[in-house]
């Protein structure tokens, strides 16, 4: 019997895949041949390239790229074991120290990723007697740290507030943590969460405040410091969470905080603990990119200059990019609503075909009947290349009926 026969213990894959297909949302991934540039090429075709999170174009950046092998030509490729085995670098320490100075606290601990970083950390700084307050658009890996650490999980409608502040009341006896928590960007529509508010909202009440900065770091306040900086919050946010993986062009997540959050994070958070730290190369990447954040600051205005422009085209051409029936983007985080998952997949395969690379995202990542081509512009990205993806976008969505 070949590896490749059918064996009915995986059956019920293969039937939801199945069922995938029959809806439309079955996708193939698309396999990119060069660098991640804002024009590059994917399953061999030239597209302008409107998917990636390289916001700063520090992905390819030379100083980057030098760090990284000066790096492993000092270090090696990998660090040999996870950071409390024999795992921790000089270099390691030197990114940690870099990021606190940068984000203005006292410490900070760096994970394998973003992801890693929030289910780390929610996991282990709460138990089955606590409560977290969670914006019911938070990401994924809040989601899962959330269900890991056993506290009971309290949803709030996205952005609201006053709903955050009814749910805290409904506990307000018990003698479980509260935790606030929301993303400080939101990645697939791109609004900002209500960091200011929340966290005053969580001070008032005594609750641990906790952000998620993944699409914030690199993109809002002074240098890309991100959302607390943007709201002038600093002191007020207990755990401030970011990521290498975005703006920053490489690869991890970090928690920002007090000495003892890092602390205890260093002792308990289990990704942290389990799983082997970073090569030597990734985190001279991402010092080298934390400088150029600091001495670049041009590539910040040019990202904010692409996205007020290109956002202003879609909607003059007559674009849904949210504010209606779905949030309003604040951030070069683009969604171009579409409706039905099917037909937002058909539109991003024909934009390909017309050489411009917009993801299709569909249930049950975004609601059903709000699927949509997710649009992310970047610093890199040239007037003319804008115009070009301006003009498929709209001559193609008028083939399909998206445009009227
Ligand atoms: C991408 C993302 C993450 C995960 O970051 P990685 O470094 O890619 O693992 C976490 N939170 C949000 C909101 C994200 O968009």
């Amino acid at each position: 019997m070949s590896d490749a026969a059918p064996r009915p213990q995986l059956a019920h894959l293969t039937a939801a895949l199945d069922e995938l297909r029959a809806n439309g949302t079955h996708f193939k991934l698309r396999i990119l041949d060069d660098q991640q540039a804002p024009v590059c090429h994917y399953d061999g075709r030239q597209v302008i390239n409107l998917a990636s999170n390289n916001y700063l174009g520090l992905a390819n950046h030379p100083r980057l790229i030098e760090a990284a092998l000066a790096a492993t030509k000092a270090f090696g490729v990998g660090s040999g074991a996870v950071r409390t085995i024999a795992g921790t670098m000089r270099i390691h320490m030197e990114l940690e120290e870099k990021i606190a100075r940068f984000k203005n606290v006292e410490a900070c601990v760096v994970f394998q990723s973003g992801f890693t970083a929030n289910a780390g950390t929610v996991s282990s700084i709460l138990g089955k007697e606590d409560f977290i307050l969670s914006d019911e658009l938070n990401h994924a890996s809040i989601i899962d740290g959330a269900r890991l650490s056993r506290a009971k999980i309290l949803v709030f409608r996205h952005k609201d507030v006053e709903h955050c502040e009814e749910r805290l009341q409904e506990v307000e006896g018990e003698p479980g943590k509260k935790l606030v928590i929301t993303d400080g960007v939101f990645s697939m529509d791109g609004d900002i969460g209500p960091v200011d508010k929340l966290a005053a909202l969580a001070e008032k009440h005594g609750a641990i405040m906790m952000v998620d900065d993944a699409h914030a770091s690199g993109v809002l306040g002074r240098n890309g410091r991100g959302s607390v900086d943007h709201f002038g919050m600093h002191g007020k946010v207990d755990v401030q969470v970011g990521t290498l993986s975005k703006a920053i062009g490489a690869l991890g997540g970090y928690v920002c905080g007090s000495r003892d959050l890092i602390d205890y994070l260093y002792h308990r958070a289990r990704p942290f603990l389990f799983s082997t730290s970073h090569p030597p190369s990734v985190a001279a990447t991402c010092i080298a990119a934390f400088d150029i954040l600091e001495q670049e600051p041009e590539r910040i205005e040019r990202l904010w200059a692409n996205t007020r422009y290109f956002q202003g085209e879609l909607r003059r051409a007559g674009f849904n990019i949210g504010g209606v029936t779905t949030p309003a983007t604040e951030t070069p985080i683009t969604p171009i609503i579409v409706g039905e998952g099917r037909k937002a997949m058909e539109f991003s395969r024909a934009l390909f075909d017309e050489g411009v690379m917009g993801t299709g995202i569909a249930f049950p990542t975004v609601p059903e009947g709000k699927a949509r081509i997710r649009a992310i512009l970047t610093s890199e990205h040239t007037k003319a290349q804008l115009d070009q993806a301006l003009e498929t976008l709209e001559r193609v969505a008028k083939r399909l009926g998206i445009l009227g």
